[in-house]
């Protein structure tokens, strides 16, 4: 902590890096990275107030076991679980749910280290704390973060497919509240190919009923999981072996793909789909698979889902970045009657006029990066470009 805060203090120009799983520029600096990976692991859970504090460069693979251990649970996890704390919840990171906000919605406190190397804490009684939940590494080098806990649960993943494009579309909503989680992967064809629901077990009970269609779509035996995806044949497990698409102990993803991901509002969802859907020849060459997911809207200033429920596009290209580039200028102009927001963590052709348009509560962060890091240490070539920070 010591190296770190004389770095942070003798450095004109610093950023904070994660596990640097981000498909864009935003963990990139001018100056010097700091990697915390090497700061002593510690665990603080908090019965009565039911949180747990973790050391920020923690991936959720290494924490949500001993959290489960421990009788504990998370409300949600993103695909992969061997991403960060802090850099997750940096992004917005998210998984699937209708109900449930992304990775930063449960944070309830940080511990930052600011530009002089002092350390300050920000709790989620104050007032700016929405608004330096989603920091983007932007107010200074975070060491700690308080997440809230649940009391643990278990899970079951099954798989549906494949179902008509237009049935998908009919009915999304009733689709995506299938279950705790869905996720629905297509490349934008004639038929959704897969739909995963994950389904939590009440509480006292041993399974659930399961439907063997999901609206005419058959289900599917599924893959016992275990190596390159998490178990998706029925089998109940523990909630961190269910809610991630990949096991930790699988390599996902070691650079060969790209990945970018809007986030338009849940009443658009439809028009939003067909408008991507108009582009479905040039896509489907340069495409491994997109996935559609739902998120609940949250208040958090820089949030993809601020303000409202959504739907989440997500796209994972193959690694041909000048063909991609082209085609997501398009798709982004295809989306922006729908106010499509990208996730910051990914790729996007916009500019600062169109975030600051997509963003009403940018003037505020804007304020609260001036207020705690006046010199701009933390600033990026990304938060110039995208932000004006
Ligand atoms: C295969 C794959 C699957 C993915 N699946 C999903 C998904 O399901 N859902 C989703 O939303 N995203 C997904 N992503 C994107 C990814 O989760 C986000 O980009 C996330 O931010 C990456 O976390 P990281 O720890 O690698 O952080 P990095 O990419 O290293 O950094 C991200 C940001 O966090 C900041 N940061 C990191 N640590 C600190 C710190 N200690 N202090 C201050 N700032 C810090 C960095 O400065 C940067 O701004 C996926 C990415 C990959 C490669």
């Amino acid at each position: 902590m010591d190296e770190l805060s004389s770095i942070v203090a003798s450095s004109d120009r610093v950023h904070a890096l994660g596990t640097r799983h981000s498909f864009s520029d935003v963990a990139d600096t001018a100056g010097v990275l700091v990697d915390l990976g090497g700061l002593p692991v510690k665990l603080d859970i908090d019965a009565s107030t039911g949180t747990a504090a973790v050391n920020a460069a923690a991936t959720y693979g290494k924490v949500a076991p001993a959290l489960d251990l421990a009788g504990f649970a998370l409300h949600n996890e993103g695909s992969l679980p061997h991403i960060s704390v802090a850099g997750a919840t940096a992004t917005g990171t998210h998984g699937s749910g209708s109900t449930l906000g992304s990775l930063s919605t449960v944070v309830r406190a940080l511990e930052v280290l600011g530009p002089d190397g002092s350390v300050r804490t920000f709790n989620s009684d104050s007032g700016r704390f929405p608004g330096a939940v989603m920091h983007l590494g932007l107010l200074g080098v975070v060491t700690r973060v308080t997440l809230e806990l649940e009391p643990s649960y278990r899970m079951r993943q099954d798989a549906y497919g494949p179902m008509p494009w237009n049935t998908y579309l009919d009915k999304l909503e009733e689709i995506h509240a299938a279950g705790y989680s869905v996720s629905a992967f297509t490349s934008f064809g004639e038929t959704v190919h897969e739909i995963l629901v994950k389904s939590r077990i009440p509480d006292g009970a041993h399974d659930i009923e399961i439907v063997n269609d999901l609206l005419g779509a058959p289900r599917l035996s599924g893959d016992p999981g275990g190596t390159s995806v998490t178990a998706r044949d029925g089998s109940v497990g523990p909630w961190w072996d269910r809610l991630p698409h990949f096991p930790i102990a699988s390599t996902p993803s070691v650079g060969s793909e790209l990945q970018s991901e809007h986030f338009v509002p849940l009443r658009h969802a439809g028009s939003a789909l067909e408008a991507v859907r108009a582009h479905a020849r040039r896509l489907l060459p340069l495409l491994h698979v997109s996935e559609l997911r739902t998120m609940a809207g949250d208040d958090l200033w820089l949030s993809s889902t601020q303000g409202e429920d959504v739907l989440c596009i997500a796209f994972t290209w193959k690694k041909v970045p000048e063909a991609v580039a082209e085609l997501l200028v398009d798709i982004e102009r295809s989306l922006t009657p729908f106010s499509a927001r990208p996730h910051w963590g990914k790729l996007t052709s916009l500019d600062r006029d169109s975030i600051s348009d997509l963003y009403p509560r940018l003037p505020e962060f804007r304020r609260l990066v001036t207020e705690l890091d006046p010199d701009r240490k933390f600033a990026s070539p990304f938060s110039e470009r995208l932000l004006g920070i």
